[in-house]
């Protein structure tokens, strides 16, 4: 053979901690406020939806925090992922950069999401919460949870956007085949659904109203906490586990990656490979060329401000400092369902702002076209948020065709398209338009 494709470690290989960049930032994150005071917000006001455990998390700036055994156990069902070099694309490309890609489309649920599911679940678990409620779009997450709770044997109760619920039943058919109770929103379950309803029955629901009745239903049913899939920074290191894998795959490879790209949603992938790397850029003076790729569609880093903004539409949620498009904005209907959010995680855009990363955006044909070409080059058919990532490399790979230099690209291919199909269909007979 005439290069080794595969970079395998062991189960006994996957980290032991995750990491913290929190520790690292040169200039501190600004504190979430209250939105009435405008006042640093107190952990004992997050008490009300999240466990006290994930409450320290969240706050904490400890570099290195421990993986719980349990949550290592269940990691070992996937992990560590693999860590593949792309030839066939390179080949495709007629490109002298080398492209490596770690694979997260694994996972039981498909994606990355599990890597945090499962430590919320089991934090959640050991804190006596008995049953999750949240939201979900798609429903990437909501499957996600609804894993993570039957491994603990928690109650997963999910408000899935109407439109999706109706129009996607394949995820939500995973939530309840794991034993998720699963509600289109907006539900009868709650009193802002019930008003939704009463307004307009054949409301098609929205990622801020799901986030709003998942709210409500945890304040008001006893020993039930909230989660969340993104954005926040305990989600941010629970994905750390990735890079730390890539950095030993990559060792093993005998190369050092220049440039390191992951699509951004709420940021939770790109963080997951990109922090760890950001240690080394910080902490050893490396040179790596880091980026977030987004839509066009929804351009929140490209074209967002920096600035205080609701995480949700209902403005329930503290005010975080990230870039935002506005918590009134509606993205159009793009087939990356994960990327239509309109803020960023925190500690993305802190790293934006400091100019330890960059970002792209593209539109959503140059991003199937890129899919595609993946497909029939590596066999894996990707999901379309993952597909930002790989528009990203393609570009990057024809300039370093044009260059005649040869460059290492690390990528994170986040998950699987195989429930995304329709949206593949609707590319591959012509019809798909750039939002
Ligand atoms: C949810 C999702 C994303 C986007 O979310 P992030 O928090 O930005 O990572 C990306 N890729 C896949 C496959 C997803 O399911």
């Amino acid at each position: 053979m005439k290069s080794q494709i595969h970079f395998s470690l062991s189960e006994k290989e996957i980290p032991t901690h995750w990491y913290n960049l929190l520790a690292d930032f040169p200039e501190p994150l600004p504190p979430p406020l209250h939105p009435g005071t405008k006042q640093p917000i107190p952990p004992e006001a997050l008490l009300a939806i999240f466990p006290e455990n994930l409450v320290k998390q969240e706050m904490s700036s400890e570099r290195w925090v421990e993986i719980p055994e349990p949550v290592r156990e269940i990691y070992t069902l996937w992990r560590p992922s693999p860590l593949i070099r792309a030839v066939r694309l390179e080949k495709a490309l007629q490109t002298p950069a080398h492209i490596y890609y770690k694979y997260e489309g694994v996972s039981p649920a498909g994606s990355h999401k599990p890597n945090t599911a499962v430590a919320q679940a089991y934090y959640n678990k050991v804190a006596g919460t008995r049953r999750l409620a949240t939201e979900t779009g798609a429903g990437q997450w909501g499957a996600s949870l609804a894993f993570a709770c039957g491994q603990f044997g928690l109650e997963c109760n999910i408000y899935m956007v109407k439109v999706s619920y109706d129009h996607k039943p394949y995820r939500r058919m995973l939530m309840h085949t794991w034993g998720a109770t699963v509600h289109p929103s907006p539900s009868n379950q709650t009193e802002y659904g019930r008003k939704l309803l009463a307004e307009d029955p054949h409301c098609p629901g929205s990622l801020g109203i799901a986030i709003s009745e998942a709210i409500e239903d945890t304040i008001k049913h006893p020993n039930t906490k909230y989660s969340l899939g993104s954005v926040l920074n305990h989600v941010c290191l629970h994905q750390t586990v990735i890079g730390q894998e890539a950095i030993k795959q990559m060792e093993l490879a005998g190369e050092e990656p220049d440039s390191i790209i992951a699509c951004c949603g709420g940021g939770s992938n790109f963080a997951g490979l990109a922090f760890p790397f950001i240690h080394k850029k910080i902490t050893a003076k490396k040179k790596y060329r880091i980026v977030g790729v987004e839509p066009s569609a929804c351009p929140t880093l490209t074209k967002g401000e920096l600035r205080y903004d609701f995480g949700d539409t209902a403005e329930t949620t503290p005010l975080l400092m990230m870039y935002t498009l506005g918590h009134k904005f509606m993205p159009p209907p793009i087939h990356a369902g994960g990327l239509r959010y309109h803020g960023m995680s925190p500690m993305v855009s802190h790293a934006l702002k400091l100019g330890l990363i960059e970002a792209e955006a593209y539109h959503q044909t140059k991003i199937f076209e890129a899919a595609v070409q993946f497909a029939r080059t590596e066999g894996i058919v990707p999901a379309p948020e993952s597909a930002h990532a790989i528009a990203a490399v393609v570009e990057e790979a024809k300039r370093a065709r044009e260059a005649g230099k040869k460059r290492v690209i690390l990528f994170n291919l986040s998950g699987h398209g195989l429930l995304d199909l329709s949206a593949y269909e609707t590319y591959l007979s012509g019809k798909l338009l750039d939002a």
